[in-house]
């Protein structure tokens, strides 16, 4: 008889494993807790790991409609120097979240994934998923890929798991705007200044561009809402057109890093934000919860039972994850919290770590795709 999962949470990680548990034999339920599955208007980069990820998913195609392939990133100081770049030989691809939530609950459906929205988990009881009206959901596995905020890992606290969470003190904003013929179309660009950071990202080359901005939140006229163009055109002059054309509903974020002791309690998995949230930087988050979906699946169909198989998994992919966790939340460090006479020091130390192809390879995901299909 088909192994059953449930899911909490029908966001990339969760609809990535409902994929690929699937498309393995498995039957999977997934609990949506808003009434529709959809990503706010925001781009989102696929490094390697994450390409490779879709490829493998079925839902590569789909994913990069209203995206770019980036051939070059750069991240320049405030006195102009690119203490950053890399013309790239490996893939990465820049696409709107939504193209990219869109393709996997596609797939999902078409595997046979029932998906269902408006469905609020509360937690976890005797290895069964829990509803907000009581309902206990039996599985073989049970799944919390229910983001930062996960009551399943909550659930998983009273039973014994060890969480730390970190409030990385960054504001962040993210948005889909019109695009201009000075966009990049098939460059990623980032400018450091101070304490603060924009990047941009092309989409479909023409029509839109995303971008991001991150300053402290102590930083009162770097985090209003609507953006304070002044404020911001003040700390880049060049960049005054592109901060007109932020929506003025786009909203600041913080930005949590999560620790867990182990991502698996019994027949009971973490995966994605809900296991190890990270500071966006590397832009790792999501590829490393599509890699984990495939590996996880890779080693419960290699596992005599599922508990075997979640255990397994975790000693493979643990490393390489609390890596790119590691040095992504070093850079939020340095990008957020580095005192103005260090400045110069920091433009150095970028531009070392920059030198390196072993780091760099390890970031964009290209050494994670060397281990998976090893
Ligand atoms: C500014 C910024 C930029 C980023 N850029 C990149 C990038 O370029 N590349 C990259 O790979 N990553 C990037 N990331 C990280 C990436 O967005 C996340 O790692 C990824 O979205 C995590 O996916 P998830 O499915 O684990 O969690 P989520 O996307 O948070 O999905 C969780 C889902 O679970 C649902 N849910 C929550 N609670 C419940 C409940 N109780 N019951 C039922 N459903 C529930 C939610 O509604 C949601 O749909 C970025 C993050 C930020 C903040």
């Amino acid at each position: 008889m088909a192994r059953h999962a449930e899911i909490a949470g029908a966001g990339i990680a969760g609809l990535g494993l409902a994929c690929q548990l699937a498309e393995s034999g498995w039957t999977v339920r997934v609990h949506e807790r808003s009434q529709e599955v959809r990503e706010s208007g925001a781009g989102i980069a696929l490094g390697q790991n994450g390409v490779d990820a879709m490829r493998s998913i079925g839902a590569f195609d789909r994913a990069i409609e209203g995206g770019s392939q980036v051939r070059y990133w750069n991240i320049v100081d405030q006195w102009g120097r690119v203490v950053q770049e890399e013309h790239l030989t490996s893939e990465l691809f820049s696409i709107p979240r939504s193209s990219l939530l869109r393709a996997l609950h596609e797939r999902a459906l078409s595997l046979g994934v029932e998906v269902l929205t408006g469905s609020i988990v509360v937690g976890v009881r005797h290895g069964s998923l829990l509803l907000g009206e009581g309902h206990e959901m039996k599985g073989d596995l049970i799944v919390g890929a229910d983001g930062t905020g996960s009551k399943v890992r909550n659930a998983l606290i009273s039973l014994g798991l060890k969480v730390r969470r970190i409030d990385l003190k960054v504001a962040g904003l993210r948005a889909c705007m019109p695009a201009v013929d000075t966009d990049p179309s098939d460059a990623m660009l980032e400018w450091l200044s101070g304490k603060r950071r924009v990047g941009l990202i092309p989409l479909d080359g023409k029509d839109q561009v995303a971008i991001y901005m991150f300053c402290p939140p102590e930083d009162i006229g770097g985090r209003k809402a609507p953006i304070d163009i002044d404020s911001w055109s003040a700390s880049y002059p060049h960049l005054r057109t592109a901060f007109e054309r932020v929506p003025r509903d786009s909203t600041w974020g913080e930005v949590w890093e999560t620790h867990c002791s182990a991502w698996s309690l019994g027949n009971t998995v973490l995966i994605g934000d809900a296991a190890f949230s990270m500071a966006p930087n590397l832009g790792q988050g999501g590829c490393t919860a599509l890699q984990a979906a495939i590996t996880l699946t890779q080693a419960l169909a290699n596992s005599k039972s599922v508990e075997d198989g979640l255990l397994a998994w975790q000693a493979q992919e643990r490393q390489h994850v609390d890596y790119v966790q590691r040095w992504s939340g070093r850079y939020s460090r340095l990008c957020s919290k580095t005192p103005a006479p260090l400045l110069r020091s920091r433009s150095r130390l970028f531009g070392a770590w920059g030198r390196s192809k072993r780091l760099n390879d390890r970031f964009a995901g290209v050494e994670a795709r060397l281990v998976a299909s090893s």
